[in-house]
Order: structure tokens, then sequence, then C-alpha cells
């Protein structure tokens, strides 16, 4: 099948969070199932466009409203990926450090999907299936099959993936020019509470919906910010496909970003001498149990219990465990964090920020990885952490429900039903006397090395998926 993703990231040109290590996986592995498979992406001015060389393969004009925008196609001069990847370059919207954040989000996303529609619609043949990824993407499905101008597209089947409900890009009616012109009868097609939604549009318009945990997809009948009625409506062509991990990048025996590569056989020097490095680097005490957290400092992931928790423990429960937090987020949550360096210096320590690298050393030499999150649409932390050895202690939503079992039902990991300082205090006491049991803690750390989170089932499941919708 000739399968095209277009999303907004895609590892390792642009990541933000898991949308990006899916995007830069899933292709991947159904180019090595026997298919083409190529992802498009804006072309963002940050480290990786600086790194690499890109050749032009298309330059076009996209129309929004009433204005012209130029943009050019690039492609990879040396692609090492294991996919086609390529790169829409829009000046004025993309050049840019960052992926997103700005006042005129709605604009550069509904230009790049236009410039790419654009694009594709003077290209000889047709794909098989698109494979559009949260609201960045959310009016493809609708644009190939309701705007006379993509014609060639209305029978191409669109699969829409949510990876995460909380962002639904909608904006006003008073853009509606924006879009390319529509019969007026389609209007309900991008709208939803009175506003125009990429989101449900995507969800009203692609021939499937995905999401990336089966629990996921049944948590969002009853919470997703206002849709819920939407997803239940369209809930017969949704199926909930877990993410897999990629086994080439996350392999703590390859891994280049590790103080010491290891495997199941060396585990624990392996662990050890990684969270020596990450011990010393931050200032912490490497005979301490230490409970590491890395995402976006937000509400969705808890976060913000993390300050109160930290400062309970380490006020009450002194020495008896370390924290190291790495991430970015809310002001207010990255204030409390540094806030408690001074107080706490030599049990506790945060980098705010992005750093991949320190990441895979923080999946590497923690022990424990705190997931309190309040959503969890799949989570891509606690099976980077199974792989690397390391305990997740998690709240049982969306994907973590899917992925970690308790130590105490004969699991691997540590689970508590709320997002509540109380829940997530009470799992780190169990976790530091299950840690106390070197022999337990060390049997369980190999049980979950060997859990196989590879995208080789979800690959499989995608291309049933699309099978299915053959026409
Ligand atoms: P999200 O909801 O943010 O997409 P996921 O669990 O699906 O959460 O994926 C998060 C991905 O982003 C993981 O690869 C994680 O290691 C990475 N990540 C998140 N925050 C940071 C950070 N501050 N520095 C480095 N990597 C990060």
């Amino acid at each position: 099948m000739k399968i095209i993703h277009i999303s907004a990231e895609c590892y390792p040109a642009a990541k933000a969070g898991g949308l990006g290590d899916v995007v830069g996986a899933l292709p991947k592995y159904q180019v090595l199932l026997g298919h083409s498979a190529a992802a498009i992406m804006p072309f963002y001015h940050g480290k990786y466009s600086r790194e690499n060389e890109f050749t032009s393969v298309y330059s076009g004009i996209a129309r929004l409203g009433h204005t012209n925008f130029a943009f050019n196609v690039l492609e990879l001069v040396k692609n090492t990926l294991g996919f086609e990847l390529f790169l829409i370059d829009i000046p004025g919207l993309f050049d840019r450090e960052n992926i997103y954040s700005y006042h005129d989000d709605d604009e550069r996303f509904l230009t790049f999907q236009i410039a790419t529609l654009n694009w594709l619609n003077q290209l000889e043949g047709v794909p098989d299936v698109v494979h559009c990824h949260d609201q960045q993407t959310g009016f493809i499905p609708f644009m190939m099959s309701k705007v006379r101008e993509y014609g060639k597209f209305e029978h191409i089947p669109t699969i829409f993936t949510i990876h995460n409900g909380q962002y639904q890009g909608q904006f006003g009616f008073d853009k509606l020019y924006h879009l390319p012109p529509f019969h007026s009868y389609f209007n309900g097609l991008v709208e939803w509470n009175h506003q125009i939604n990429p989101l449900a549009s995507a969800i009203k318009c692609a021939w499937r919906v995905t999401t990336v945990s089966p629990t996921y997809l049944d948590e969002i009948g009853y919470s997703m910010k206002g849709m819920e009625e939407l997803l239940r409506k369209e809930r017969s062509k949704s199926i909930g496909i877990l993410n897999g991990i990629d086994t080439g990048v996350w392999n703590p025996e390859t891994d280049p970003m590790l103080e010491k590569n290891y495997s199941i056989k060396n585990i624990s020097g392996g662990k050890s001498a990684n969270k020596e490095a990450l011990c010393r680097q931050f200032g912490l005490d490497p005979s301490k149990p230490l409970f590491t957290f890395i995402g976006r400092l937000v509400g969705e992931k808890g976060a913000d219990l993390l300050p109160e928790i930290i400062y309970n423990l380490s006020k009450f429960n002194p020495g008896e465990q370390n924290f190291l937090i790495l991430g970015s987020g809310e002001k207010h949550i990255q204030n409390a964090l540094l806030h408690l360096e001074h107080e706490f210096k030599g049990n506790y320590c945060s980098y705010i920020g992005y750093n991949e690298k320190l990441s895979h050393l923080i999946y590497a030499g923690a022990d424990f990885l705190l997931m309190p999150s309040r959503v969890e649409p799949c989570g891509l932390n606690q099976l980077y952490a199974l792989r690397y050895g390391t305990v997740p202690i998690v709240r049982r939503t969306g994907g973590l429900r899917d992925t970690v079992l308790d130590i105490g039902d004969n699991g691997f990991g540590i689970c508590h039903d709320q997002c509540s300082i109380f829940d997530v205090t009470h799992s780190i006491q169990r976790a530091k006397s299950f840690y106390k049991n070197k022999k337990a803690f060390n049997a369980i750390r190999k049980q979950m090395m060997q859990i196989d989170h590879s995208w080789n089932k979800a690959a499989t499941d995608y291309i049933q998926l699309y099978q299915s919708l053959k026409i």
C-alpha cells in the first residue's frame, strides 16, 4: 500500500511529545512490513533544519482566504530514517524556532494542510490511504472529500488518530473564508459548539478514527472537553490501537545517549552506572531511591501535584528519597519546582526545559518514574521506563491502565486510582519499601525489560485497518 502520514511533528525532525515519536516510528515499521510510507510535516526553522541538508522537490502557491502563500516542498538530501519525509516550507509562517504556541497557529496549520493537498493534487496518481494525526491536520479528511478542487481524493480512505483530544484548534466562524471554497451545505462538517473545530471535523469526516489506546477511547466518550457526544456518535467507526515504541531508538543496549549501555544480563551494574552519572550531574545521592518525572508541566500530566508531594516527603521523610524532574510548561509549576531546590539541595533537583539526551539518561538511571496523569491518551514514558528497567508509578488512566499492572497483582508497576497528593504519596511510600527488597526489585526490572512494546503489533493493526477500507 502507498501510505501518507500528515502530522505537525515527526521525530527526529520535530518533537514536542509523543506525537513526534509515533509519527517518527510508525511509517518506518510500515515500510518494514513491505509498504510504501511517507510522512509530510511543516519545515520549522529549528536545530534539525540547521543541521541537515534539504533539496526542493516542488514549489507552489497556497491560498488562505484572500492571501496567497508561496511554499516549497523539501526532502532530505541524505535520508536514513527508513521512510520518506517531506517538509513543507512556508516562509512567514513556519520559519520560526518552535512548533506551537504562536498567536496565528490556526492559520499556520491550515495553510500547511492546504499546501500539502495542493502539492499532492498535482502529483501523478493517488495514495491508497491518508493517515492524519491530531487537530493540526484535522481539516484534511473534510477537504479531501468535500472541497471540489481536491476531488481526485474523494474516494481515498482517511484515518484520523487522536493523540491528544485536549487540544482542538477551534476558532470563530469569521474565519470560515480561510478554508478553500466548498458548498455551504457542508458547514456542519467543520463545526462544533458554534465554532470551526478541526478536531471535530476530522472525527466527523475521517473514514476511521483511532485513539492511541483502547481505554482512552472509552474515556473520551464521557470526558473530552465538550466533545463527548460526538465521540459517542462516531464510536462505531472508532478503534483504540495502543502505540508502540521504536526499539531501534529506545534500546539500552545501544542508546548512545547513556553513560553505560546495558541489557538484561548486566542490568544492575548498567543502571547503577547511569544513576551515578545522573546523580553526579544534579548533586544527588545515588544510594537513595531516585524518583523522576519527565514531561510537560501541565495539569493534564498531574504535574501541579509534584511541588507539594516533593515538599512533604522531603520535609517529613528527609533523606529517604531523591527527586529529579525534567520538563517545561506552566509558569506557576515551573516556579514552584525551582523554588524547592534551595531548601532540599542534595535530595531534589529539576531541569526546566526540553532535553532529549537527558531524558534518555533519566529513563536509564532512575529507579522510579512518576506519571500521576489526569489524562493520558497512551503515554510513552512508561513504555520507555519499562524498556530501561525503571519502575513506573502511574495513575490508572488511558494508556497507563492498558500497559502497567501493579506489583500487588503480579505486575511490574505501582498504580493508584486518583490524581491526588495522597494517592501519589502513598504510591511513593510503597515504592520505597519495595526498593528495599533488592531481590524482588531486580526480578521486576528483568520482567519489565522483557515486555515487548515494539511497533510490530501496532503497525500491523494499522495496516489491517487500512486494508479493511480498500475499495
Ligand atoms: P505527551 O502527551 O506530552 O505527548 P507522551 O508520553 O505521549 O506525552 O510522550 C512524551 C514524549 O516526550 C516522551 O518521548 C518523553 O520522553 C518526551 N518528553 C517530554 N518532555 C520532555 C522534556 N522536557 N525533555 C525531553 N523529552 C521530553
